[in-house]
């Protein structure tokens, strides 16, 4: 397949392989977050983390969105399906995911809700044309990528007034993640996890370009490579994150040039801009309140924003008792720290977000069975050498 497997060579691995063997520095060790779940779905389908040296760690970051959605809006979510009587129509992945008392927007739509899955917004504003006497309600989820389609759905809706459309906006940002992750004191200078650099991340970079991530360089002296999401993209990206740790820089460099530019797809933040504009602060599972890293519906589309149309009440229901999701999405934990991977927790049966999504890092261990096998691939690997 063009475009695909030319980023899946295993001679161009082993290549790649041998030059971070080469150049990484047994002196010191190299943890490098890789911000996106598509890197952390990656490294584990292809082995990445079995093909470098001991010292180089890849840590795995908050990059799903599903999972970083807080139960508190999922309860949101289905309370406008259950007590509104609205048609919510939302993405596969977040019908599944668990919220309080182990309820689900799935669990609701067995209970008689109307929750649809659809694969886009243009989905959702069919089914508020062919519906007008109902309300169609879009739960709108994603980071940067997601939010064109949002706006432009909002926009139509305005141009035709198609009056029972509106969006639950949940969109969130990337570069205040970040810099939060590298502001907690689990990261700052005594903190106990260390990271000396970032995959960025990738197709969020292709709407809001590379430059947004300079800070990261200039004002936490961290390097970051916007890294692609295939196998030898990541590889190629830690090799070029270790090249500059051992040259003792930290910039922003770009290993996805095929599709990213410094300044991204201007057309797509003007549309962003027109509709949507900064939220103070929103709540992350794991994170916590995070200032200016979500988006919400500017007054000039009030009318469409579900916020403002229903009376939703704010829930302050938590996490599932022993879920490690919180801590996983701040590199903390790994899936295999928490009691019930594996055990409780499956993909068929998930206790939390990280399971459920196809971004998630518990769905991603369990997936590829790495978990297994990991100290057995690793001797295997020593032996053949
Ligand atoms: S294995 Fe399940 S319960 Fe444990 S952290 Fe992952 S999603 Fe949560």
């Amino acid at each position: 397949m063009k475009y695909v497997d030319e980023f899946r060579r295993r001679d161009l691995a082993r290549g790649l392989a041998r030059a971070i063997a080469a150049e990484a520095d047994p002196a010191r060790g190299y943890n490098l977050m890789e911000f996106c779940g598509g890197h952390t779905h990656a490294i584990f389908r292809f082995g990445v983390q079995d093909l470098m040296p001991e010292n180089l760690r890849f840590v795995h970051g908050p990059g799903c969105p599903v999972c970083v959605l807080p139960v508190a809006r999922i309860e949101n979510a289905i309370e406008l399906a259950e007590r509104h009587g609205v048609i919510l129509c939302t993405y596969g992945d977040m019908m599944r995911v668990p919220a309080g008392k182990r309820r689900s927007l799935l669990k609701a739509k067995a209970g008689g809700a109307d929750v649809r899955m659809v694969y886009s917004t243009q989905d959702a504003l069919a089914i508020a044309r062919k519906a007008p006497e109902r309300q169609v309600v879009f739960f709108a989820i994603g980071f940067e990528t997601t939010t064109p389609p949002t706006a432009l759905a909002i926009k139509q809706a305005a141009a035709e007034g198609l009056e029972n459309f509106s969006v639950f906006c949940n969109h969130v940002l990337t570069p205040a993640a970040i810099r939060h992750i590298l502001e907690s004191p689990e990261v700052g200078e005594q903190g106990r996890l260390s990271i000396d650099g970032f995959l960025g991340p990738s197709h969020v970079s292709s709407v809001i370009g590379s430059r947004p991530y300079a800070f990261v360089a200039e004002a936490y002296r961290r390097p970051i490579v916007i890294a692609g999401f295939e196998p030898l993209d990541v590889m190629q990206s830690a090799l070029m994150l270790i090249r500059q740790l051992n040259e003792g820089r930290h910039e922003v460099e770009n290993q996805y040039r095929r599709v990213v530019t410094p300044e991204g797809n201007l057309k797509a933040q003007a549309l962003v801009a027109e509709v949507l504009t900064l939220r103070r602060s929103f709540e992350w599972r794991g994170l916590g309140p995070v200032p200016e890293s979500a988006l919400e519906i500017r007054e000039s589309f009030a009318a469409f924003d579900a916020e403002r149309r229903f009376d939703i009440t704010p829930s302050d229901r938590g996490d599932v008792k022993g879920c490690l999701c919180p801590s996983i999405l701040r590199g903390v934990k790994k899936p295999t720290d928490c009691k019930l991977f594996g055990t409780v927790c499956t993909p068929e049966n998930p206790m939390g977000s990280c399971m459920v999504s196809s971004e998630g890092a518990c769905a991603a261990y369990w997936t590829y069975g790495r978990f297994r096998d990991a100290g057995g691939t690793r001797r295997k690997r020593e032996q053949a050498a």
